[in-house]
């Protein structure tokens, strides 16, 4: 299907993007990577009268160090880039991992973690890396910048804290702790698709860090589970898990089944994570 007529502009700085998004009263839209804006346009579940191409503003893209040891990740940079990242690689190996279950190559290629974070599919990936490393997403409106909580970030599916006129510029990751160890779980029915579940962890000593993706309305740091897990161990974390998640019914899987999936792949990620910790 042909998507319905548009316009289209092309910012060359981020202060024209966001200005041409505050002219709109809130209908216009950045595009990036377009791999969900396109599809949901020639589908006709978007209809969009004006696109902000961000693609051609200079700085938005790149992994680089930050002086405390962590990582800033421009909005622009592509999937493929951070999965082939030495500093993701070594920093942050449960990114690098989550990377490779991003849709396929040809998608990754054009993807960006901008575009991934705002459109906050419950099911992708980097939403979940987001809250399970604690970043913060740097964000520019009209007239202020601010810095999020990944936590605060995702309100519903498809939904965030995002105002219409602002604009994802980064993305800082704060350093994990030395020899923390870390799981990456995941279920789909198909190599490249959305996860019907995915658990990731990190675990340092007793202390466990757990993000779900797929088993609630948005991606979501599992509090209950990470506590049970310091009291009572991987078992406890699981029941925990299995009683704050709210899945829903689809295509791909009952509630029932995602609840209980995300159970054994929370213990499958923690076991993991625990035993590259203890290595
Ligand atoms: C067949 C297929 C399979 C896929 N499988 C997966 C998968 O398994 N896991 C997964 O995580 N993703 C998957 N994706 C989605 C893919 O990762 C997208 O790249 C990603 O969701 C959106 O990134 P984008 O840069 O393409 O954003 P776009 O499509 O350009 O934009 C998406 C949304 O974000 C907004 N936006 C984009 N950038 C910004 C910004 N900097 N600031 C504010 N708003 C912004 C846009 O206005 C739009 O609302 C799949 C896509 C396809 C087509």
């Amino acid at each position: 299907m042909k998507p319905a007529p548009f316009a289209y502009v092309r910012a060359a700085s981020i202060e024209d993007a966001v200005a041409a998004l505050a002219a709109s009263d809130g209908l216009a839209k950045v595009i990036a990577g377009g791999q969900s804006l396109v599809p949901m346009l020639n589908f006709r579940l978007v209809d969009v009268p004006l696109f902000v191409d961000i693609n051609g503003i200079e700085g938005l893209s790149g992994v680089e160090e930050t002086p405390g040891g962590g990582l800033r990740i421009g909005a622009l940079t592509r999937h493929f880039e951070l999965e082939a990242s030495p500093l993701v690689r070594d920093r942050y190996p449960v990114l690098h991992e989550a990377m490779k279950h991003v849709a396929h190559l040809a998608i990754r290629n054009r993807g960006t973690i901008g575009g991934s974070l705002s459109h906050a599919d419950p099911a992708a990936e980097l939403p979940a890396m987001s809250v399970l490393l604690d970043a913060n997403i740097a964000a520019t409106g009209p007239t202020s910048k601010r810095s999020i909580a990944a936590q605060d970030f995702f309100e519903a599916p498809l939904t965030t804290v995002l105002a219409p006129d602002e604009i994802v510029t980064a993305v800082e990751l704060p350093p994990l702790p030395a020899g923390a160890g870390w799981g990456f779980e995941e279920f789909s029915q198909r190599r490249g698709d959305f996860a019907v579940a995915g658990v990731a962890a990190v675990v340092e000593q007793d202390v466990a860090r757990i993000a779900v993706f797929g088993v609630h309305d948005t991606p979501l740091r599992a509090v209950g589970a990470e506590q049970a897990f310091a009291s009572g161990g991987v078992d406890s974390a699981v029941d925990a898990l299995r009683s704050e998640i709210e899945p829903s019914d689809d295509l791909h899987g009952s509630a029932d089944y995602r609840r209980h999936l995300a159970g054994v792949l929370c213990k499958r990620a923690l076991e993991v994570a625990s035993k590259r910790a203890r290595a």
